[in-house]
């Protein structure tokens, strides 16, 4: 049992079972026994690997899309360079070396993290310089606001509602006689369609941050792009641990293994809506990608004798790797052109 399935027990003991935010926020932010607030999980020694610890190209595309949406919406200054759970800092510095090309560019940036972790807030000072935290977007500064999200969204905690003959009803943490285990809660009031035995989610943060973000994205100008893995509506139960690269059971190990649940693009577009940008269709990343010019980015970086750029490539575009699990989607203000590499959504369109 881990410190914290201790924690957990008792509390469920003391008040009752828990909703799975409440148990995702102590298992990754707990602030002595969380995943985040902890460690550092990336990398190959760590529990997973994320686009932007493969390669700098992820890191430069993602930069120069961010670029030219600041030259097509008028080369703003200054303005809000910004980035929800930076992780250890390496896209930001991959974005800030292929800013640094686009002249008053880098000079207008004012950088802004917003991180949770004491831990690796700390890890991204290392990396970045004295950068400023916030802890989150309603701190961020009325400027225009450039932001990118990577596997953040899918670190957010989720509720699951479960379809019985009564009606909807939560799924709860609570204790068996050897740990912890899912059961239900009572019968909620909760308007979606579903068949006994259905499984939905909801990530209520994810949904209130992509509002919020538009919101100033529509007022203040500026571009967002959020990049997670999942797809367009729920997928049933998506909610899953990763420790040392394999999965588990997400009871097994409370604050020792990495839990996420894939992302509902169909959520965070609506949300966007509701917060006056204009939203995009979410592509697929490794669409992305290519529309922006990664495949010969990667061809010069393997000439000038980057051994590992062609595969890093494969491993962030192709359909059997991070390419078509991945999808990203933006955010702009009305009026603006479209930021690189997206299309607007209709507002009625049901099938991306
Ligand atoms: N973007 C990085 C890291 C992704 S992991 C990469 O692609 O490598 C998720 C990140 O979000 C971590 O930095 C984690 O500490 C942070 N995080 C999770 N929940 C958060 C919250 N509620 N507020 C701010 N940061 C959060």
């Amino acid at each position: 049992m881990t410190p914290l399935a201790g924690i957990i027990a008792a509390r469920i003991r003391a008040t009752g079972p828990m909703s799975l935010a409440e148990y995702m926020r102590l298992c990754l932010m707990d602030s002595r026994h969380g995943y985040y607030a902890t460690r550092d999980p990336f990398g190959a020694a760590g529990d997973f690997t994320t686009a932007p610890e493969i390669h700098q190209l992820f890191g430069e595309m993602c930069g120069l899309a961010l670029a030219q949406a600041w030259l097509d919406q008028g080369r703003p200054a200054p303005f809000t360079l910004a980035e929800p759970g930076p992780g250890r800092g390496t896209l930001m510095a991959d974005m800030l070396r292929a800013i640094r090309v686009v002249p008053g560019m880098a000079e207008a940036a004012q950088m802004a993290l917003i991180e949770a972790s004491p831990h690796l807030r700390q890890v991204q000072r290392e990396r970045l310089g004295d950068v400023r935290h916030l802890d989150g977007i309603e701190d961020l500064p009325d400027n225009p606001l450039f932001l990118i999200g990577n596997e953040f969204i899918d670190a957010l905690p989720i509720r699951q509602f479960q379809m019985t003959p009564e009606g909807w009803r939560e799924r709860m943490v609570g204790l068996s006689d050897t740990g912890l285990r899912m059961g239900l809660g009572p019968v909620v009031p909760l308007n979606r369609p579903g068949q006994p035995g259905d499984i939905v989610e909801d990530c209520p943060e994810g949904a209130a941050f992509a509002e919020a973000l538009a919101r100033r994205i529509a007022a203040q100008g500026g571009a967002a792009i959020l990049i997670d893995y999942g797809g367009w509506n729920g997928y049933g139960d998506s909610f899953q641990a990763l420790r040392n690269h394999a999965p588990e059971d997400p009871l097994a190990r409370p604050g020792e293994a990495d839990l996420t649940a894939h992302v509902d693009f169909a959520a965070l577009a609506a949300a966007g809506l509701r917060g006056g940008a204009v939203v995009s269709r979410p592509v697929r990343q490794g669409d992305w990608l290519a529309a922006l010019g990664a495949p010969a980015r990667a061809a010069r970086l393997a000439q000038a004798g980057d051994a590992g750029a062609l595969q890093a490539l494969r491993r962030l575009t192709d359909p059997s790797e991070m390419g078509h699990l991945f999808k990203a989607i933006a955010f702009w203000p009305a009026g603006a052109p479209p930021v690189p590499g997206f299309e607007a959504l209709e507002a009625h369109a049901d099938d991306a």
